[in-house]
């Protein structure tokens, strides 16, 4: 059989390779793409989508327990976790269906195989050993969970990859690290009903956010019970009847039912050919590009997490979108990651955009700070215990709106049109002068008076 050629090999189906090949292949390229697991990657099959419906799950608990103060009264609610995690493979198996079909109606060709590198223009397919000439490659491998140094009994803990498919709810859990992954799935199984710990070496959790988001998520996630161990890390795991016993640096022995590690994520880039053919890496093994996506191989590019930038779905989809335009579609164009929207699902939940007050304080800037914390309408009846908090970081010189931190419900919403407001660089007086929408929490933000100027 002669060697099969395409204009464009993208490695890797997920959220950067399947918008890159699509959009391409409506370019009119000849496109293949190799997925080695589940097409639609770790958003679709092992991320935001299921991570989200468990959030949901949470948040069904919080409203039981919050709807006695508004009348209703629920008799024994309970809760089924095999039927969370079933009627979860269905929604993720269905959205998988779709991503699958997305791509081979634009006429992508879909190989269910892990692919390496094999030259500049030459891609393996492990499963057959064929080898495919192309005219580019496209590595959108993302990123797989770290476990960490090898400490006694390390493969005994899971990680965000198996926390998704436990066959028994964990009513008990510890978990290290105190990012995204760590502080979404410690608030998520609380809910749930578990008990959680949560041991982290820092001093406290979502390292890079703003330092008063960071205090009030630990002032919540305190009040939920969960128990924060801060400045310590894992010496040692044991198997025991029914679960694990961890030992912590410090000495301490924790009992759980599970170990989950969620202390970040590692670019795919291993074996997968990149030193042979001269694809240049950083010390975290993550591909280096220019803002084309384009490698230090000109006929190779890179999208998403393996370039470990902003490791967001988003953002990955933009970065793949711009590669096809750029390479096929003669319209180029490259993403701006300057002023990037995030949300982390915690509970409550954070939505934030632009620049924290330490990093606007670091960039050299005067900042005045507007903030409100205050008790939720629902929670004046249902009783719960909890505060919204919001900030604006303000350029004091130009009046432009730096940053905007939001804690508490709805924040990820709400944090999507504040975003559009920063792009647009409106300024504080931009933001008094919109009429609030009452009886809102949203509406604080175009209400807030009183500036503070940090020292
Ligand atoms: P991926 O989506 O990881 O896709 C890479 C694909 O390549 C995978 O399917 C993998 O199987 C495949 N692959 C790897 N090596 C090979 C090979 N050699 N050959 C063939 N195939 C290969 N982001 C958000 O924006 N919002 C969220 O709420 C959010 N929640 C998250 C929750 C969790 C638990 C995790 C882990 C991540 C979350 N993220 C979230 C991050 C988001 O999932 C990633 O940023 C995004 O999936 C990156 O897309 P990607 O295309 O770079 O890589
Ligand atoms: P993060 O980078 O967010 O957090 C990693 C955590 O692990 C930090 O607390 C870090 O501590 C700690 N850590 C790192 N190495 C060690 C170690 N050797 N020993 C002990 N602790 C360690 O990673 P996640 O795994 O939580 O998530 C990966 C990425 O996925 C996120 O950064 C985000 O981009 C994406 N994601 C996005 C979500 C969303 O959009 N809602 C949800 C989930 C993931 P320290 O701070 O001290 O360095």
């Amino acid at each position: 059989m002669s060697q099969r050629e395409v204009d464009l090999f993208v490695i890797g189906g997920g959220s950067g390779g399947v918008r890159a090949a699509r959009i391409a292949s409506q370019h009119g390229a000849k496109v293949m793409m190799a997925e080695e697991y589940r097409v639609g990657g770790t958003c679709v099959i092992r991320g935001c989508v299921p991570k989200k419906l468990f959030v949901h799950a949470g948040r069904f608990a919080h409203d039981i327990e919050d709807m006695a103060g508004f009348g209703w009264h629920v008799s024994e609610p309970r809760f089924d976790w095999q039927t969370l995690v079933a009627n979860k493979d269905k929604e993720i198996s269905r959205l998988e269906g779709i991503y699958m079909r997305n791509a081979e109606n634009a006429g992508v060709e879909v190989v269910s195989s892990r692919a390496v590198v094999a030259g500049p223009n030459l891609v393996r397919i492990v499963a057959t050993g064929e080898e495919v000439k192309a005219r580019y490659i496209l590595l959108a491998t993302g990123a797989h969970p770290a476990v960490g140094p090898a400490i006694p009994g390390c493969e005994l803990a899971i990680t965000s990859n198996e926390a998704f498919n436990l066959t028994r709810f964990p009513s008990r859990i510890l978990i290290q690290g105190a990012g995204y992954i760590a502080v979404e799935f410690a608030g998520m199984f609380r809910a749930l009903g578990a008990e959680v710990t949560l041991v982290y070496r820092g001093d406290k959790v979502l390292r890079g956010f703003d330092g008063e988001i960071r205090d009030h998520l630990e002032a919540e996630m305190t009040r939920a019970g969960i128990h924060l161990a801060r400045g310590l890390t894992l010496a040692s795991i044991e198997a025991i009847d029914g679960g694990r016993k961890v030992t912590l640096s410090d000495g301490a022995v924790v009992e759980v039912d599970e170990v989950m590690l969620a202390i970040g994520r590692i670019p795919s880039t291993r074996n997968l050919g990149l030193e042979e053919v001269g694809v240049a890496v950083d010390e975290m093994g993550a591909v280096k590009v220019d803002e084309a996506g384009r490698t230090s191989v000109p006929s190779i590019y890179a999208v998403g997490d393996i370039t470990n930038r902003i490791n967001l779905t988003p953002v990955a989809i933009r970065e793949g979108h711009a590669f096809a335009d750029t390479v096929f579609g003669n319209k180029p164009w490259t993403v701006d990651h300057s002023l990037v929207a995030t949300a982390v699902f915690s509970e409550p939940e954070i939505g934030t955009v632009g620049l924290s007050e330490e990093a606007a304080l670091k960039g050299g800037r005067t900042v005045d700070i507007y903030k409100t914390a205050f008790r939720p309408l629902k929670a004046t009846l249902s009783g719960r215990e909890t505060r919204t908090f919001m900030k604006l970081v303000v350029d004091a010189d130009t009046d432009c709106v730096l940053g905007v931190h939001i804690m508490g419900d709805a924040a990820s919403e709400m944090i999507q049109l504040a975003a559009v407001a920063l792009g647009l660089k409106a300024t504080k007086a931009d933001f008094d002068r919109t009429v609030a929408v009452h009886p809102t929490s949203a509406e604080e933000l175009v209400t807030l008076k009183v500036a503070l100027r940090p020292a």
